[in-house]
């Protein structure tokens, strides 16, 4: 890449080189001290190596079971889920972020209904198994549908929690874990950002 290309490409560089008077060994710092972020960011940007399809358990207005069927997994450009998205839901549910406890009304939200992917709408948990966890995010002792999330390991942060996403967009929506109430004895916090809820038609 010559000099003029990286200029063009990274214009804080040229503000630096023009402050600081910088020669090409302090632009080649720069680069490598900020290489490794946006390798790492990248790193975190979700949806790679879906499938094409998943199975997907789908669910009326009035929180009946309408099917299971194959669908089309939902994967768009990094750009397109900023521009749908709310800062935060994006965060969240693109980057994994997690939002501040009691930070959303959907903690005390009773009303019946289905908390669905604010990414694809995919029916998510259902308000006969929210309970109130007193952690400041909403809590489910179950899926609406196993089919519809993923659940892998998750070691960020130096601990052992299982990282829960939604199976059809790879949204990012919590973590579960085993201290939730009967009969499952499972604990799915939740990110309200990550949700919508759908009031019982
Ligand atoms: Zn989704």
């Amino acid at each position: 890449m010559s000099m003029r290309e990286m200029e063009k490409r990274e214009p804080v560089t040229r503000r630096a080189m023009i402050a600081g008077g910088a020669t090409v060994a302090t632009v080649a710092l720069f680069y490598g001290l900020h290489r490794p972020l946006e390798v790492a960011r990248a790193a975190t940007l979700r949806g790679g190596g879906m499938p094409a399809t998943v199975k997907i358990v789908s669910f009326a207005a009035d929180g009946s079971k309408t099917g299971v069927a194959d669908v089309p997994t939902v994967q768009k450009p990094d750009d397109e889920w900023q521009k749908q998205l709310s800062e935060l839901s994006y965060n969240v549910t693109r980057h994994s972020d997690t939002e501040p406890a009691f930070s959303s009304t959907m903690v005390d939200e009773h009303r019946a209904g289905i908390f669905r992917c604010v990414c694809c709408a995919t029916a998510l948990f259902s308000s006969e198994t929210k309970f109130d966890s007193g952690t400041g995010w909403p809590s489910f002792w179950v899926p609406v549908a196993r089919e519809n999330v993923s659940e892998t390991s998750d070691g960020s942060f130096g601990m052992r929690r299982t990282a829960v996403s939604c199976r059809r967009c790879d949204a990012h929506l919590g973590h579960v874990f085993d201290d939730g109430p009967k009969p499952t004895g499972q604990r799915y916090c939740m990110n309200a950002a990550s949700l919508v809820f759908v009031v019982k038609a």
